[in-house]
């Protein structure tokens, strides 16, 4: 073999197993019920191999296995963390929430149920054209007064879209694919619109929330740079959309995306880790404590009186 293939198939090899490893140590630091030895195909009461009895002990003790419902936009990102949870043996299911963005949700929907296809994982899909009456398109026509940022608008949309169904569906967690580059990005925005503790909530598993109405949301991918989570897609064969919606309109995103691309690898590091640092250091201080509230209109976990979307639905 010629040193340059044996280089090049090595390198794929380490890409592999460090996007791998990389989330099973993410994993453990959230702490989810690990399913250690449980074999994708377990079903519970057939004795049928040796690991049965420590698989029992586990669920004994663990009382059951988390069920995750994984946020399925049919990108890479959620793709490969659908792939890396069902591939270590979690309990998932997927959701897809069509917004109603014409053509470009259609295309995404088919990505995702081939994913699910593949997968064997059960697929859930919002239509919120039918649940609220209303596409995002039909939002953003509406509130185009105001000024606002589309993907800020469909960002509180997808997030109170998906703790709902999450309580409906009685999952224990939610999980999105948020990557490293993403969180960075977010990390600097926050400081740079004067909100740093915007970014304390946001870590691996939502921190200082706890409410019953409320489902944790965590990122398997928070410590994998977006490259390797693209290369791994590809290597995988995992199917997914390249592209972007056409309404996105992340102007200030885009510059702090230009700007921390333009940053080594041990920076955007840096800008995770030493947000932590902080966070752990003020972790005692009460007034990082997110007093929830229950929305008037709606009922959903809020900090406000009224939440995010309901105030944008007015
Ligand atoms: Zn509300």
């Amino acid at each position: 073999m010629e040193l340059e293939t044996q280089v090049r198939q090595k390198s794929k090899i380490l890409a592999n197993s460090s996007v791998e490893s990389q989330v099973k140590q993410t994993l453990k630091k959230i702490k989810l019920s690990t399913p250690k030895g449980v074999p994708p195909h377990f079903v519970p009461g057939t004795r049928t191999s040796n690991e049965v009895p420590s698989v029992r002990r586990d669920i004994n003790t663990k009382g059951k296995k988390e069920k995750i419902l994984v946020a399925l936009s049919g990108g890479k990102d959620s793709a490969v963390t659908a792939f890396l949870l069902k591939k270590f043996g979690y309990n998932i299911e997927g959701l897809y929430i069509d917004l109603g963005i014409s053509e470009y949700s259609k295309k995404c929907l088919g990505a995702v149920k081939k994913l699910c296809e593949e997968l064997g994982i059960k697929l859930h899909v919002y239509d919120m054209k039918k649940e609220q009456g209303k596409t995002m398109q039909d939002v953003w026509k509406k509130i185009k007064k105001k000024r606002l940022n589309n993907c800020a608008v469909c960002g509180v949309f997808k997030k109170w879209i998906l703790n709902k169904t999450a309580r409906k569906l009685k999952a224990d967690k939610i999980a999105t694919g948020h990557n490293l580059d993403d969180q960075a990005q977010t990390c600097l925005m926050n400081v740079l619109k004067g909100s740093p503790k915007m970014s304390f909530s946001s870590g691996p598993v939502t921190k200082n929330i706890s409410d019953k109405k409320f489902v944790p949301r965590i990122k398997p991918l928070f410590y994998v740079f977006e490259e390797d989570v693209k290369k791994y897609a590809i290597q995988k064969k995992i199917p997914f959309i390249e592209g972007k919606c056409k309404y996105s309109q992340e102007s200030y995103r885009g510059e702090v995306r230009d700007f921390v691309n333009t940053l080594s690898e041990k920076d955007k590091k840096n800008i995770l880790n030493n947000f932590e640092k902080i966070f752990v250091k003020d972790k005692k201080s009460e007034e990082n404590k997110i007093k929830i509230k229950y929305c008037k209109i709606c009922g959903e976990p809020s900090r406000k009186n009224v939440c995010k979307k309901c105030e944008l639905m007015k």
